[in-house]
């Protein structure tokens, strides 16, 4: 690569130089040897340019968005959580060391970055229930430093906080309750009136880079006047929706007790399923209603590390791909090695895809399964970022978000040239990521964030987890007790008992 320009700003010229450029994976053929010019955070110019040899080369490719995150700085495991069961692992969760939104979010996105994510989703997890807009604020400058795009979900939440159902419940199947005064305590309960000013307030922080969505966490986790009110100020207002859906076997059956006329009847008569809607996970949806889903246009992103190490179940893949549904990779803090390489995660995707529709006539044998997964990395999930826009392509005019990998490890034998886009999801992995560019700025060179300091945010980072754990003496996060507790109510079938959540 050959970068000439003066420093990174989204109003300058910037030339980059690739032997190959694949302006639409999997739809247009590669080009080769070609400047790519930059003005104002757009991709003004492709033009063919003659290159001195440079071994194998260098491959530009547009910017690749994470459809579902929750900016984890620090992965759980780290913090001595062990992955389970998804209702096991959120009981764990309590225990995790509160760490300053920026620097978790900063240190998260640097991370994604080098991995040549240019666009996410972050669904914020509050450490403090009572200072969301404190941590909104701190995620909206980790955004602007490391200059990725971030659409921040603003959290509405706050029913059913420790089991689907009745909550009351759940204390006659803990063996010794004073053990655990959360059960009958009073909790902090977040208004629907109070998330809204808080969307309100944070809209003012909104740029080409860090823009606001509605995030209702989960429909078990909600309640329906806020569905209702967040669905009806989407459609006046247009902004988007992201949620939590049907990640496990027990939230499904859950919501079939509660809405015997289904859940997904129910968000379309409030007119929640629109092309503004992302439904994260989704694993368990019914034949019928992806087909709804598809009709009305929603998008659903697929996470499947996440389900795969939460025991949560399979993405819907065979089922959108059958629909034509649009989606999204997302790594939902959770990728499988723990390095938010979204690459092995879409050949995960993909993988997945083709062991469930196997064999002649199965989807591999059809064709296009590649081309829908660098859609789904470059243009699905970053539509569950910034809605429908002509970015994920490196066509003139089109956003200048774009990633420059090396090809020198992934190009090792001969390959035709043919089998290029092939090549980016069987081989290359985060490791041969050069660069990085959002908005025309660039974010990364030489495989380093250049915007923050990463080394410096993980070194602050890890040092306030050793001394929160130091702090903990060794208390594991998990008390058999109380995760035994936790299965006895749901073997039992308490979350299947209609009528009484939302207390
Ligand atoms: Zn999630």
């Amino acid at each position: 690569m050959n970068h000439s320009s003066a420093p990174s700003s989204a109003t300058q010229t910037e030339e980059w130089s690739a032997e190959f450029v694949l302006t639409r994976p999997g739809h247009d053929a590669p080009l080769f040897n070609q400047r790519i010019t930059t003005r104002d955070g757009r991709l003004c110019a492709l033009q063919p340019e003659i290159l001195p040899q440079q071994g194998a080369g260098r491959v530009a490719i547009p910017a690749f968005a994470n459809a579902h995150d929750h900016g984890r700085g620090v992965p759980t495991l780290s913090a001595g959580i062990p992955d389970g069961p998804l209702e096991l692992w959120l009981s764990r969760l309590g225990v995790e060391p509160r760490m300053q939104a920026y620097l978790n979010a900063a240190c998260a996105f640097a991370n994604m970055a080098e991995a040549g994510i240019g666009a996410v989703v972050h669904c914020h997890n509050t450490q403090n229930g009572r200072a969301l807009l404190e941590e909104a604020e701190g995620v909206a400058a980790a955004a602007r430093d490391v200059g990725i795009r971030v659409a921040f979900a603003v959290p509405f939440a706050g029913e059913n906080p420790f089991v689907y159902g009745d909550n009351a419940a759940l204390g006659g199947y803990m063996p010794d309750l004073s053990r655990y005064p959360q059960l009958s305590a009073p909790r902090h309960k977040r208004s629907l009136a109070e998330g809204l000013a808080i969307t309100d307030a944070l809209t003012h922080l909104e740029s080409p880079t860090f823009t606001v969505q509605y995030g209702p966490v989960g429909p078990q986790w909600t309640n329906r006047e806020t569905l209702e009110t967040l669905s009806a100020l989407s459609a006046s207002i247009g902004r988007r929706v992201h949620m939590h859906f049907f990640e496990t076997r027990l939230q499904r059956e859950w919501a079939d007790a509660q809405f015997p006329e289904g859940l997904i009847p129910w968000l379309d008569k409030i007119g929640l399923l629109s092309p503004r809607l992302t439904l994260a996970h989704c694993c368990w949806l019914r034949e019928h209603e992806l087909e709804l889903l598809a009709q009305r246009g929603v998008l659903i992103a697929c996470n499947t590390s996440s389900n795969f190490r939460l025991s949560s179940g399979l993405p819907p893949i065979a089922g959108v791909l059958r629909h034509a549904i649009t989606f999204g990779v997302g790594l939902d803090g959770m990728s499988l090695e723990d390095d938010h390489d979204i690459l092995r995660e879409t050949r995960l995707l993909r993988g997945v895809a083709q062991a469930l529709d196997a064999g002649i006539d199965g989807v591999a044998d059809k064709g296009m399964l590649l081309t829908h997964c660098c859609d789904a990395l470059l243009r699905g999930g970053r539509e569950a970022v910034l809605g429908p826009d002509s970015g994920g392509t490196l066509l003139e005019g089109a956003p200048a978000d774009f990633v420059i990998a090396r090809t020198d490890r992934i190009m090792r034998h001969t390959v035709p040239d043919a089998a290029l886009p092939d090549l980016l999801l069987t081989r290359l992995t985060r490791q041969d990521i050069d660069t990085l560019v959002v908005n025309g700025k660039t974010i990364v060179k030489n495989g380093q964030c250049i915007t923050v300091s990463k080394p410096d945010l993980e070194r602050t980072l890890n040092d306030l987890i050793k001394a929160a754990l130091d702090k903990n003496h060794g208390t594991s996060p998990v008390d058999p007790e109380w995760e035994n507790g936790l299965r006895r109510y749901y073997r039992a079938g308490e979350h299947r008992k209609a009528g009484i959540t939302h207390v």
